[in-house]
C-alpha cells in the first residue's frame, strides 16, 4: 500500500499550498508513489487518517486551530510545517505585540462574534514537529526534497534557512 500524504491549513494565505500545486510535474511523478488522502485546496477527498506524512501550513490563532493541530499530530506519523506562518507565526504574529481586542473592535462591525487568541504562534509551540521548511512562500524544490526524503526515510537535504531568515 502506498504511503499517505495529507496537507492541512491553519491561519495563512494559502501561498505555500499553491507552491505545492505549482509542482505539477513532480506531483505527477509522486502520485504513483503516494496516496494524497487529504488536500482540501486541490480535492474534495478528506480521509480521516492516519497519515504517513502531514504538511501543515499556517499558524495557530484560534482555540479551534489549537485543537485541530493536536488532532492532526495524533493522526500523523510525520508532521512537517511549511512556511513562515507555520514555522514562526507569520505576519499575523504582529498581534503578539499589540492589543488584539482593540484590533477586533476597529476591524469588525460585530467583534463579539469574532473568537480569536491574543497571539499567533508557530505549530511547534503546540505539538512536536518533525521538520520545519521555512520561507514565505516556501521553495518548490525544497518542498519536493522534503516530501521525497520523508517518504524514503532519510533526512531532508535542505539548509537551515531558505528564503526568509527567521
Ligand atoms: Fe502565505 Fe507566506 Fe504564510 Fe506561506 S508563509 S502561507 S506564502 S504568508
Amino acid at each position: 500500500m502506498a504511503p499517505t500524504l495529507a496537507v492541512f491549513k491553519l491561519a495563512s494565505c494559502d501561498g505555500c499550498q499553491l507552491t505545492l500545486l505549482d509542482c505539477e510535474d513532480e506531483l505527477l511523478a509522486l502520485a504513483g508513489e503516494v496516496d494524497i488522502t487529504h488536500f482540501l485546496e486541490a480535492s474534495s477527498a478528506v480521509a480521516p487518517g492516519p497519515y504517513d506524512l502531514s504538511l501543515v501550513e499556517g499558524s495557530v490563532t484560534t482555540a479551534e486551530d489549537a485543537e485541530r493541530i493536536r488532532a492532526i499530530r495524533a493522526a500523523s506519523r510525520h508532521l512537517v510545517t511549511i512556511g513562515a506562518c507555520a514555522t514562526a507565526g507569520g505576519i499575523q504574529a504582529l498581534r503578539n505585540f499589540a492589543d488584539v481586542d482593540e484590533y477586533r473592535r476597529v476591524v469588525y462591525a460585530h467583534p463579539e462574534y469574532v473568537a480569536t487568541l491574543a497571539t499567533s504562534t508557530p505549530v511547534s509551540a503546540h505539538v512536536d514537529v518533525d521538520f520545519e521548511l521555512r520561507g514565505c512562500p516556501i521553495d518548490r524544490r525544497q518542498l519536493i526534497e522534503v516530501i521525497t526524503a520523508f517518504l524514503a526515510g532519510r533526512k531532508p537535504d535542505v539548509p537551515d534557512h531558505s528564503v526568509c531568515f527567521e
